[in-house]
């Protein structure tokens, strides 16, 4: 077993609306460890794929992504909720991602210069829901002309839709661990 699983079968905690709270070691608090071995199987899976930048958005994706970089040793970029003052409209790609967890809709943004067409871009994220994240980095991706080679996850909720919408939009998906349930406060496994 991963040490991902097992760190959520003793740390997880079910919130109502079938939210996993991960935060005593990947999304708050971080145990380094546990990323580690993240970066190295997004690494294993993808390495063939020719990834020039790996792609995340803020805030917690840009643990999992930055591990993922420096495995591949390419840049890392993620992309932002508010507009830096530093950033004129016209030097930007922008798309909308509805959050799961807050519920609200935030226009997402990206600087032109860190994403050109040759690009081949890994996107990753620390957990999969309905996909509105995945789905508006891989617009971004495609704003710039360049590829998306998949998606790397480290937490799919595989009773959620998310896998399918990124899936019938063409990415490739690959998830460390799979959650097929959290009813009754319980995590349960697709198993490998
Ligand atoms: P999606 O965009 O796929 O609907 O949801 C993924 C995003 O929402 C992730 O970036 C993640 O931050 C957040 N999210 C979705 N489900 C959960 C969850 O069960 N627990 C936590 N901590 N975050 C989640």
């Amino acid at each position: 077993m991963s040490n991902l699983k097992e760190r959520i079968l003793k740390d997880g905690v079910v919130y109502p609306n079938n939210v996993l709270k991960v935060d005593s070691f990947l999304n708050h608090q971080i145990d380094p460890q546990v990323i580690h071995e993240i970066a190295e199987a997004f690494y294993q899976h993808f390495k063939d794929k020719g990834i020039t930048k790996v792609f995340t958005i803020e805030a917690s994706g840009i643990a999992p992504a930055i591990m993922t970089a420096m495995r591949f040793e390419v840049p890392m970029l993620f992309a932002k909720k508010s507009l830096p003052s530093t950033l004129k409209k016209d030097d930007q790609y922008e798309t909308k991602v509805h959050s799961y967890t807050k519920n609200v809709t935030s226009n997402v943004i990206i600087s032109k210069h860190y994403l050109q067409a040759d690009d081949v871009v890994l996107i990753v994220d620390d957990f999969l829901a309905n996909g509105e994240a995945a789905k508006g980095l891989m617009d971004l991706v495609h704003q710039a002309g360049a590829k998306v080679a998949g998606v790397g996850i480290c937490i799919e909720k595989s009773f959620q839709p998310g896998r399918q919408t990124l899936e019938d939009l063409g990415a490739e998906v690959y998830s460390i661990c799979r959650i097929k349930s959290l009813a009754n406060q319980e995590v349960t496994f697709i198993e490998d």
